[in-house]
């Protein structure tokens, strides 16, 4: 066991992963790794990128990209320089803050569609990996307790209703000034559940090893000391 453990908290768009994650890191002392931010930078970039908009059509299927595109594409996520603040809130692309950038509807849309891609994936694996460093931190994400962080010492698969989800991220989306249609919000929070469960790289799975938790109807605080309370059992056995 490492000294400092990973904790990996998994699950579908709008489950509280970040609000829970982030004050359970604090709460733990630990460094708090947003790697959904890592695919949106990612998405960011590629959408800014004019050779790659020319090259590579982005409206097909991204598993129906011919290989070469793939490949162009994980070439990008595998070189991309994202640096993370210390509280692991602010974001850094290419040395510039895109903190506001990345967290736009349309960048989540696009950071779905990306992340399907294998390449893209495996271009981002080391990332993640040197990110958590020696431990001490608390990652949240898609795949973590699957595929980036199986050893972790606590894993974690949060979840909620979609309805509960919907309202989540539509206020969150509001509260940030975006014009945000609460159905469509639900459309495209269904739209994404289905594609990053569906996808057949890295999809969204609760790890074997993963303790369950609905967020519904909880507070982040009670989703936080259940957690909490998991992580210092695993410390002390
Ligand atoms: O969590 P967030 O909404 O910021 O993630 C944006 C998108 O990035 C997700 O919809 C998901 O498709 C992808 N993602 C992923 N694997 C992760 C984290 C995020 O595929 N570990």
């Amino acid at each position: 066991m490492r000294a400092r453990p990973i904790v990996t908290i998994d699950g579908p768009a709008g489950a509280g992963k970040s609000t829970v994650a982030r004050a359970l890191a604090r709460r733990l002392g630990f460094l708090y790794l947003d790697t959904g931010a890592i695919y949106r930078a990612v998405a960011l970039a590629v959408s800014r990128s004019a050779e790659l908009r020319g090259q590579v059509d982005l409206g097909a299927g991204p598993e129906t990209l011919p290989a070469p595109d793939q490949a162009a594409l994980g070439a990008l996520a595998a070189g991309l320089d994202v640096r993370f603040s210390d509280s692991g809130t602010r974001v850094w692309l290419v040395g510039e803050d895109v903190s506001a950038a990345i967290r736009t509807q349309e960048i989540g849309e696009r950071a779905s569609w990306i992340s399907a891609i294998p390449a893209v994936r495996a271009g981002v694996l080391d990332l993640q990996r040197r990110l958590a460093g020696e431990g001490g931190v608390g990652a949240e994400g898609r795949d973590l307790g699957t595929v980036v962080f199986p050893d972790a010492e606590a894993k974690f698969f949060l979840t909620a209703d979609v309805a509960s989800r919907a309202r989540r991220r539509t206020l969150e989306l509001q509260g940030r000034g975006e014009d945000a249609d609460p159905v469509q919000i639900r459309a495209e929070i269904e739209g994404r559940d289905r594609r990053d469960s569906e996808r057949t790289a890295a999809p969204l799975r609760c790890p074997e090893d993963a303790v369950r938790v609905d967020s519904s109807g909880l507070s982040v605080e009670a989703v936080v000391d259940r957690l909490a309370s998991v992580v210092s059992s695993r410390q002390r056995s």
